[in-house]
């Protein structure tokens, strides 16, 4: 097949695969004036947001020629966007390489084993990415390099989660609450709201260890702690390149014992499980809404479903392990504007 026959029939493929919006769940929570609805992303085909951003990677590379039959996918990542690559290089007809951290969970390398990818396994966590661009440079490799092509990819105008969110809304959000790890969900939203004249603020969950609350706080987008966050998807040892601090309106932390009560919380609530990083964006929706006094309606995204964390953070005994005592901030969930306080003194 020639290159451009290949590359039609490529780009057909992304295209007919319908992506409808994923569901708003309206009144998930109540705190204070505030309710909460959840923008639910575990919908997508391949369970999470990365499907968005994989997605939009691959039409990039299609449209500039970068992408040829027979090439391997490539990505460093040990989460959810490892399974978003693995639904997109079947539906191309394509081979994937995931490169991940030695000490990932064996779970996640059997999910995508079973998707027909190959894991590569690396230590130090931090080499992934020089791995995965050596390795894609070696053989016939693409590496999708997600965290540096963010922002150059999406498009913030039209098709996206904001502009999905707006319209499923039944009036304007006075906030929207998302975790970030490569910072392009958050930066879409704030882009879009302006675009559309939305008067939608945009608040960011960040998890312990994560660079974005004190990068967010002290202006510096050289911020790094080195650290690896404990909440799957978000918080990241420096600010990312997509990641924008003027645009976003508040970054909220969140202690992971709060993230982990409010996961559990809402899977009561609403009977769905989802990952630990929705709790951190219901926690944060908490913040807004009794020390900050926000009312009308706050929508939080939630990034993947739960199903991956039955034996880890939805367990009481592999909590009590990792020595994590949820138990004062599930009683804070319990009874409204009470509790630990998590909200920083600077
Ligand atoms: C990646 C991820 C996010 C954050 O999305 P970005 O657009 O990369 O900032 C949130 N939740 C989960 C579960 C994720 O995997």
């Amino acid at each position: 097949m020639t290159h451009a026959a290949w590359r039609r029939r490529a780009i057909a493929a992304l295209r007919s695969e319908p992506a409808p919006a994923t569901p708003l769940r309206l009144g998930v929570a109540r705190f204070s004036d505030a309710v909460v609805h959840l923008k639910d992303e575990a919908a997508h085909p391949s369970g999470n947001l990365k499907h968005r951003l994989v997605r939009d990677l691959l039409f990039h590379a299609l449209v500039n020629d970068e992408l040829h039959e027979g090439a391997i996918l490539v990505e460093a990542t040990g989460g959810a966007a490892a399974l978003a690559v693995g639904h997109f290089a079947s539906l191309l007809g394509l081979g994937f390489t995931i490169v991940m951290p030695a000490r990932t969970h064996p779970a996640q390398i059997a999910a995508i084993e079973a998707l027909g990818g190959r894991c590569e396994l690396v230590d130090p966590p931090l080499a992934i990415y020089a791995t995965a661009a050596r390795i894609a440079a070696e053989g016939n490799g693409f590496h999708l390099d997600m965290f540096n092509r963010a922002e150059v990819v999406t498009d913030w105008r039209t098709a996206n989660i904001a502009s999905e969110l707006l319209a499923q809304c039944p009036a304007a959000p006075t906030w929207v609450v998302c975790g970030a790890g490569t910072g392009i969900t958050a930066a879409t939203l704030a882009r879009h709201f302006r675009y559309a004249n939305a008067p939608t603020r945009v608040a960011v969950a960040d998890p312990e260890h994560s660079a974005y609350f004190p990068g967010w706080a002290s202006g510096d987008p050289g911020y790094a702690t080195g650290m690896p966050s404990r909440i799957p998807g978000i918080g990241r040892p420096r600010i990312e390149p997509a990641f924008r601090i003027a645009l976003v309106d508040r970054v909220v932390p969140v202690p992971d014992a709060a993230s982990i009560a409010a996961m559990r919380h809402l899977a009561k609530r609403t009977g769905t499980c989802y990952g630990p990083a929705t709790g951190t964006c219901l926690w944060a929706a908490r913040e807004l809404a009794t020390r900050t006094g926000a009312t009308g309606s706050i929508v939080i995204v939630a990034g993947e479903g739960g199903e991956r964390y039955q034996d880890t953070y939805y367990s009481p005994t592999w909590l009590e392990d990792k020595g994590i005592d949820i138990g004062p901030w599930c009683k804070a969930l319990d009874t409204p504007s009470t509790g630990p306080d998590s909200w920083p003194s600077a």
